[in-house]
């Protein structure tokens, strides 16, 4: 008797589709199955999203992951667990060893970053290519998926039809179409939220605008609050620390990206230019300050000579503008005061994004509440899996999107071999 075929359909040839490609393959390998793993990918190649990744380095992971740090932690818990590793304590080890199995070698940083050895985010996508095309993975590139439809009755395939008119058949499917293009995608069955971005630069309200735009472009180390007034206080609602990037519309940098998955318009984002955690310890560095540079400078000293070799002059002259403090003015106790809480607690409001298209996650997709999240196959929907950044998860930056990614596409390929394994019977299974 001939061996039936199955067919895998992959939607999206990014970072959990390839790894969800793969895990499909090597699954259906080991059990001997007759299976074909398609990717059906939109742009004119797999894993474009993967190279802008990390600065072109590819930040693909985190020694120091807190899961508590992901949108829908428990829903993240609960599948890193299935993915652990019992030599290891950290969050889904698997997803290293698969890495590494691929011919992946990296490298960490203090932080606990993880990236390729070879520096390059290309040589991630290489090696999962590689193991892909290995395993007989195939590629189909320039097709995008415009509707996933269900079977139309039991043991039937799925239908996905394509923009250009053309459908395929699967006998189950991963949707690994990441966040952005989102919109463009039903499946049904499924219900999806709008997306939103985050993970991203913040747009300050027009008050504070001629101060950010004088500074633009120039890069300060601080620690930044973000506050909320609640019930007339402001209530600290995250706290980040790290190089700060003022721009015409407001600031960015790493701190900020991280803080902005949690900003509102009308929040206070507060910059500590000192470091010293501000109020009382701020002004006692300034004050000691004005004292040790007196003794040089004689009691002319004046409020720019304070700031001068504490920040850049640029920042100094927009502070001191901003507090309508002239240059000249002799830096006295009482002025040391006000210099120490414009330089701890420099306040932007909060206005919104400032530019989604430097966004790196889009926040929002399928609710996680409608998968099982050991094989991130839909409740009640056998053979329909969804990963990565189409669901409702994002983390901060650090390789915790990327390690998401793989995770999610890890257990949802597995997963598929394990569906499709169910659906054939023993005799038609390769002896
Ligand atoms: C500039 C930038 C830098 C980043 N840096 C990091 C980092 O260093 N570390 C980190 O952890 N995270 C980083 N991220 C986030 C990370 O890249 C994503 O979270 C991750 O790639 C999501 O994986 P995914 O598989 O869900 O989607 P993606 O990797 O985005 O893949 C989706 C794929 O599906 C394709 N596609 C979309 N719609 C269709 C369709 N209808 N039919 C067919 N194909 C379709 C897309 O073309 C794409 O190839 C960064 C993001 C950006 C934008």
């Amino acid at each position: 008797m001939e061996k039936k075929t199955k067919t895998v359909g992959i939607v999206g040839g990014g970072a959990s589709g390839l790894v969800a490609a793969i895990a499909a393959a090597e699954g259906a390998r080991a059990r001997g199955m007759n299976v074909d793993v398609v990717v059906f990918e939109r742009d004119d190649r797999v894993g474009r999203s993967i190279l802008v990744t990390g600065n072109g380095r590819c930040n693909f992971s985190n020694s120091h992951l807190e899961v508590r740090e992901y949108r829908n932690d428990a829903f993240v818990n609960r599948a890193f667990e299935c993915l652990g590793d019992p030599a290891s304590d950290e969050p889904a080890h698997q997803v290293m060893t698969f890495l590494e199995g691929c011919g992946l070698e990296w490298r960490e940083e203090p932080d606990g970053r993880r990236y390729p050895l070879a520096n390059k985010a290309s040589v991630v996508v290489d090696v999962l290519r590689a193991a892909a095309a290995r395993l007989g993975v195939q590629e189909r590139c320039g097709k995008a998926v415009k509707a996933v439809e269900l079977p139309r009755e039991p043991g039937k395939p799925f239908t996905l039809r394509m923009e250009d008119g053309v459908f395929e058949r699967a006998d189950a499917v991963v949707v690994a179409c990441g966040g952005r293009a989102l919109r463009a995608l039903d499946v049904e069955g499924l219900r999806k939220e709008g997306v939103r971005p985050v993970l991203g630069p913040l747009r300050v309200a027009e008050g504070d605008i001629p101060f950010v735009r004088e500074l633009d472009n120039i890069r300060v180390k601080c620690s930044v609050q973000l506050l909320r007034d609640e019930g007339g206080r402001p209530a600290c609602v995250g706290a980040e620390s790290g190089e700060l990037r003022f721009r015409k519309y407001g600031v960015s940098g790493i701190c900020v990206f991280n803080l902005s998955r949690n900003a509102s318009s009308g929040d206070i984002l507060s910059l500590d230019l000192l470091q010293t955690g501000g109020g009382d310890e701020a002004v006692r560095y300034l004050t000691e300050r004005r004292i040790r540079l007196a003794r040089r400078y004689g009691e002319s000293l004046s409020c720019l000579d304070l700031l001068r070799g504490l920040v850049l002059p640029r920042v100094a002259e927009a502070l001191l503008k901003r507090a309508g403090i002239g240059e000249d003015a002799t830096c006295d106790e009482k002025m040391a005061k006000k210099l120490a809480a414009s330089l701890s607690d420099c306040r932007l409001t909060v206005s919104g994004i400032g530019d989604p298209e430097v966004c790196q996650v889009q926040r929002g997709g399928f609710a996680v509440g409608q998968f099982n999240p050991q094989t991130m196959q839909a409740n009640d929907l056998p053979g329909l899996y969804v990963t990565g950044e189409a669901l409702d998860v994002d983390g901060p930056c650090g390789g915790y999107n990327l390690h998401w990614a793989w995770g999610s596409g890890l257990l949802a390929g597995r997963a598929c071999a394990e569906h499709l394994a169910s659906r054939l019977s023993a005799s038609e299974f390769r002896v």
